[in-house]
């Protein structure tokens, strides 16, 4: 293969770790070199507003965030360019990166941040409410304390899925907990915490078939798979907690990762499997999955880069 550049980093993703990572390289004279991704600005584009986010007392928007640390990063001459990677060859030593073009560059370290994407129902009521900003979200965390006192519902029965409803639970009136099946997946644990809040209303056996709303959710129509009963829940915001799927697949001929896709790095550090690849953000991280976090994990992998380039001598 044709290798048309080479630089000492590439950061793969521009989530808050890519762009976190890409502050600290740069900081550390690495001339770091960003691939932004499919969705530039990663999963935080699609929040309206960011309240938990330290350092922003009025709270500010996903989007705006995004733009000011790319901004931050690129005072440090950080490259920002548009684009996504198709295949990576980490046979090594150096690092050899495809990118949508067909144009291979090669690289001394290599930090992953592609994030994760949370799954939908894929009904069409509820993208066009969750695109509009209209009441649906895939983050309790994040959107939960705009229904203080309000009813809403969540979809699903796994872990995230019960730890959302409980979470939501203390700050709004009412949680319907839409659960498919006659059982959760939930550990025993989480499930006992869902059975112990008064105001979780468990509905099994049920699916959504729309999402009530033209600008804002006003309710969701569900029905019931074994008696095709259908009824309607007057609601205010609409959560969806069905799941993540790390944006992985590029690496799985070289990277060890759970049979979900999330990479797996040595405990402590950013380091995967292959010397000189580093990981941060959602596309390890399959419990905490905060903007805090993944900007936490891409300072680790910035500074776990620069420690790895000076053993090699490459400064
Ligand atoms: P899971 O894959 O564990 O659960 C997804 C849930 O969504 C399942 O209950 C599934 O139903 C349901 N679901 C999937 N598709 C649909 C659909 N189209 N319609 C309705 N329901 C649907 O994902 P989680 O995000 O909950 O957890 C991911 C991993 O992270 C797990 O290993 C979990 O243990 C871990 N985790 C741990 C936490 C902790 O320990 N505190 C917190 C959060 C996550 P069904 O059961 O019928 O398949």
């Amino acid at each position: 293969m044709e290798i048309k550049e080479h630089h000492k980093c590439v950061i793969i993703g521009s989530g808050p770790a890519g762009y976190t990572a890409a502050i600290y390289a740069a900081r550390a004279d690495m001339s770091p070199v960003m691939i932004t991704g499919m969705q530039p600005g990663g999963q935080l584009m699609d929040t309206t507003e960011v309240d938990n986010f330290p350092g922003y007392p009025e709270g500010i928007t996903g989007p705006v965030m995004m733009e000011d640390l790319k901004k931050q990063a690129e005072r440090f001459d950080t490259e920002v360019r548009s684009g996504f990677v198709t295949e990576v060859d980490f046979s090594g030593p150096v690092h050899k990166i495809q990118v949508e073009n067909g144009d291979w560059v090669s690289a001394d370290s290599v930090i992953i941040s592609t994030g994760a994407s949370a799954k939908w129902l894929g009904l069409e009521s509820e993208l066009r409410l969750r695109d509009a900003g209209g009441g649906v979200s895939a983050c309790a965390v994040c959107d939960g304390f705009f229904y203080r006192g309000k009813d809403v519902a969540i979809v699903g029965a796994g872990d995230t899925a019960a730890e959302e409803a409980t979470y939501l639970a203390k700050l709004c009136n009412k949680v319907y907990m839409i659960v498919r099946r006659d059982e959760f997946r939930a550990s025993k644990a989480m499930q006992h915490r869902v059975e112990k809040a008064e105001n979780i209303e468990v509905i099994f056996n049920s699916e959504t078939v729309e999402v009530l709303g033209d600008e804002y959710v006003v309710g969701a129509k569900i029905k019931n798979n074994v008696t095709n009963e259908e009824g309607t829940l007057k609601i205010d915001g609409f959560f969806v907690a069905i799941g993540h799927k790390p944006n992985t697949d590029i690496f799985k001929n070289w990277l060890k990762m759970d049979d979900v896709g999330y990479l797996l790095n040595k405990p402590g550090t950013a380091q995967t499997n292959v010397d000189g690849v580093f990981v941060s953000g959602d596309a390890a991280d399959k419990t905490y999955r905060q903007a805090i976090t993944a900007a936490g994990t891409g300072c680790m992998a910035a500074l776990d880069a620069e420690r790895y380039l000076a053993s090699k001598g490459i400064h």
